[in-house]
């Protein structure tokens, strides 16, 4: 099952003429999450062929216009192109009224229902059979949540030779124990799934943190993440800056990979003043090898793991 992480955007408060505002789509399977809605996100989504007609999920970080400022774009070209299948947004409190209050100034008709849905604490926002999305309170200079998409583990490998030799012949007692199920045999005998499969295999995480000084407890909340994506606005150079904006350093962002474990490290947000942003990329790169610096239209494949 293939995922993909395609980045929008990935400049900070203003675009410039490489780097679009912050928007970035994880493709799963036959659905798509979007994670921030900067500015000219539907025109991305054209050129980087992500389609507007899926299932679709958008999770905002926070209320900044950088990260919401594309939404009634969005919206507007979903319903001129005739989307009708429901539109799921998640974001801190204040969105529904944004949302709302455009609806009404601009006077755009919707062809499909949007359900928001306001984020006031941290826990699961999203809870469905195959992955769970979580929210954190992030440290930014307004309310701000950093969220991780995470697939629940896979059901373990079968083998066919122990289920022949428990007596269990290739057929419908197959599927279900693949599927989690106790089976019977003709003789009374129950095989458990576990008697002919391998343990549960992991899935996938996917961790964004939005914009924000790094925080108490995020190590733990992006534990093992096989992506870490995080914002690194300004330089080392300028962490007093970067703190008193609420923003990060390419150094906070690799210490923060670093004690989550994490397998790979993006950075992005990146502040329109680096037409160039390999200092940024090198002063993370001392701390967490794994790193890359998103540019816009980057694609990264995330494989399923092994076990
Ligand atoms: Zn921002
Ligand atoms: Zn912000």
């Amino acid at each position: 099952m293939s995922m993909q992480v395609i980045f929008l955007g990935t400049s900070a408060s203003v675009p410039t003429p490489k780097r679009s505002l912050p928007a970035i789509v994880v493709k799963r399977e036959n659905e798509q999450f979007m994670f921030d809605c900067g500015e000219n996100a539907q025109r991305q989504m054209i050129i980087a062929k992500t389609g507007f007609h899926k299932k679709m999920k958008v999770f905002i970080t926070h209320m900044h216009g950088d990260h919401i400022l594309g939404l009634p774009g969005l919206l507007q070209t979903m319903a001129l192109l005739d989307r009708t299948r429901e539109l799921d947004i998640y974001g801190p409190p204040g969105i529904r009224r944004f949302l709302a209050d455009i609806k009404e100034t601009v006077q755009f008709v919707l062809t499909f229902p949007v359900n928001i849905h306001e984020i006031t604490g941290p826990g699961l926002v999203c809870d469905e059979e195959q992955y769970t999305v979580e929210a954190v309170r992030s440290n930014h200079v307004i309310e701000s949540l950093a969220y991780a998409l995470a697939e629940k583990p896979r059901p373990g490998r079968f083998y066919p030779k122990k289920a022949k030799a428990v007596g269990l012949k290739e057929g419908s007692l197959w599927s279900d124990l693949q599927r989690g199920l106790k089976v019977k045999l003709p003789n009374g005998q129950v095989i458990r799934p576990e008697d002919v499969m391998g343990p549960p295999r992991k899935g996938r995480k996917v961790v964004y943190t939005g914009d924000t000084r790094p925080f108490e407890g995020f190590a733990e909340f992006a534990a093992d993440a096989d992506l870490l994506i995080n914002e690194c606005t300004l330089s080392d150079e300028l962490r007093e800056r970067a703190d008193e904006d609420g923003h990060s350093t390419p150094s906070q962002a690799a210490e923060n990979a670093k004690k989550a474990k994490a397998k790979k490290l993006v950075l992005t947000h990146i502040s329109a003043r680096y037409e160039d942003a390999t200092p940024l990329l090198k002063q993370a790169k001392k701390i967490f090898k794994n790193t890359i610096v998103a540019e816009d239209f980057l694609r990264i494949e995330l494989p399923l793991p092994k076990e």
